[in-house]
């Protein structure tokens, strides 16, 4: 029995072995710059894996310098055989403007999906622009709720989306394809605010959910069509191939129009 026990220890000791956050290109910052840039990283990497992890590889962070007039004005994630992150920052900043920034909570959460095929990329900045907020909450830099935030990016839009009367993944592919960022990230991000009230209704929630994929297939999966098959099969009754069906099917347009009875509900709820 004991033995039993010390190899499932061993067992579960290989697997997280590789887990964790590991930092390069701090050699270009003085020493006060890379205490307030590993502060920054650790706190969002950290608070990332307690929203949706903890994450079963090693995320390797490449910093690299620039004068620019927000604290990071660039980064990527980048995974081919490693699971790497890029930023390049403005070091100038406070550590607070970099507590505050939204960058490294999208780009962390990135990482709680594998790569998907690049048709599909709506999906994955959906996600990640849905979760940078969930990350920062947890992080305690919000002053208002996510929903709040959800709404601020999305009541811009609201022409936009009213006016399209493609199926709705068609449109955010097409507004990809037309560098029209906001609209394709924050478009598709109704897509997860759906989702993650189907499984609140559900008894669980979205970041829940991805918690469970980061300990069964979130190292096997290579595309959408297996990750939305994963999701589903740590469910009760399915949520995402139902999702994806409709988010195929319905026009923009349509779907807008379920939406607004939900921000609503949140400024009542809010006064
Ligand atoms: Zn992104």
């Amino acid at each position: 029995m004991r033995l039993l026990v010390l190899l499932l220890l061993l067992a579960v000791e290989a697997v997280w072995a590789h887990a964790g956050m590991q930092l390069h290109g701090t050699d270009d910052f003085s020493t006060a710059e890379q205490q307030k840039l590993k502060v920054w990283l650790e706190q969002s990497f950290n608070a990332t894996n307690q929203v949706l992890g903890p994450y079963p590889f090693l995320t390797e962070v490449y910093l690299s310098r620039r004068t620019a007039s927000e604290p990071v004005p660039w980064a990527y994630t980048q995974r081919m055989d490693k699971q790497q992150v890029f930023f390049q920052v403005d070091s100038s900043f406070d550590l607070t403007e970099f507590q505050q920034d939204w960058t490294a909570a999208h780009e962390f959460s990135h990482l709680a999906l594998p790569l998907l095929d690049r048709e599909d990329l709506w999906f994955a900045e959906g996600f990640a622009s849905f979760m940078q907020y969930q990350v920062l909450k947890q992080q305690q830099q919000l002053a208002e709720a996510p929903a709040f935030w959800y709404q601020q990016k999305l009541q811009p839009l609201a022409p936009l989306l009213t006016a399209s009367t493609l199926p709705f993944i068609t449109q955010l592919k097409l507004w990809l394809k037309q560098r029209n960022y906001k609209a394709a990230y924050w478009g598709s991000a109704l897509f997860f605010i759906e989702a993650d009230q189907v499984l609140i209704r559900q008894g669980s929630s979205l970041p829940q959910l991805i918690q469970k994929y980061q300990r069964q297939n979130r190292l096997t999966d290579q595309n959408l069509n297996q990750l939305t098959n994963s999701l589903d099969a740590l469910l009760d009754t399915p949520v995402f191939a139902p999702l994806l069906l409709k988010y195929q099917q319905q026009t923009s347009q349509q779907l807008w129009r379920q939406h607004p009875v939900y921000f609503v509900s949140i400024d009542k709820a809010a006064e």
